[in-house]
């Protein structure tokens, strides 16, 4: 990319962020909420390392990927810059040890064998890494999302396991707005329910302050509800190509 395509580029990412955060800012005081209280994320999905440099110029801190391969290239690309990288796609266990390599969060685990994987894969290299159990709004007790996450009724169990596992920290709880179900088109119902959930859990883990909800679309009803980070990408890299 020439010098001036990356000018644009940078002005482009600077006025897509500026927007991101007058929209937080406005929920945040619509809420009664401090700005302090949420943070964003940048998803940085199909986008170069190129666009997470200038994203980091920009002052962006927390950057979030759904792919180890992906993931993995770019954080190495961009080793330099002060940033911590959040996991957030569906992850198999024996990608753990890589993702361990680079990732300071991972917002979607939703099974035993992927607490166990990760605390081994953590404890090798001697880090802690923070999790997120992910929750699936809409599926069934007992039974796991279409796009990952547990049903509500098995949350405990692994916040347990992951709270007990060496390597790991329990930080919270993530969930995407489900596309299915009775809470389909009802990001706020959704948000709602994400937040009692997370109160129950805060019970027994009160360090478990972690809530990642919202998106692009719904950010606004994530930090509403209470949400402590959204994870955005089209509205600030714009509309990916093809379905991911
Ligand atoms: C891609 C992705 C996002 C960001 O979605 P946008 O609609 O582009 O803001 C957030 N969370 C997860 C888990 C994702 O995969």
């Amino acid at each position: 990319m020439s010098g001036s395509q990356q000018t644009g580029r940078g002005e482009q990412l600077a006025a897509n962020l500026a927007r991101v955060e007058q929209r937080i800012a406005d929920a945040c005081r619509a809420a009664g909420r401090d700005r302090g209280e949420v943070t964003l994320i940048v998803v940085t999905k199909t986008y170069p390392a190129s666009d997470v440099r200038l994203l980091a110029g920009l002052g962006v801190r927390e950057v979030a990927e759904n792919r180890d391969q992906e993931a993995a290239a770019k954080a190495a690309e961009s080793a330099d810059l002060p940033l911590s990288w959040h996991f957030v796609g569906q992850l198999q266990t024996n990608k753990a040890r890589s993702v361990v390599g680079y990732a300071d969060h991972v917002h979607s685990v939703d099974r035993l064998r992927l607490v166990t994987a990760l605390s081994s894969a953590a404890t090798a290299v001697q880090r802690q890494v923070g999790c997120l159990v992910q929750v699936a709004l809409d599926a069934e007790a007992g039974d796991r999302g279409e796009r990952g996450g547990v049903a509500p009724d098995a949350v405990p169990a692994l916040a347990d396991a992951l709270a007990a596992a060496p390597g790991l920290r329990l930080d919270g709880l993530m969930t995407v707005a489900p596309l299915a179900g009775a809470y389909a088109g009802q990001p706020r119902a959704a948000f709602d329910r994400l937040m009692e959930i997370s109160s129950r859990l805060r019970e027994t883990h009160p360090a478990a302050t972690m809530v990642s909800a919202g998106m692009s679309q719904d950010l606004d009803d994530a930090v509403t509800a209470g949400a402590t980070h959204v994870r955005v990408g089209t509205a600030v890299l714009g509309v990916r190509p093809g379905l991911r």
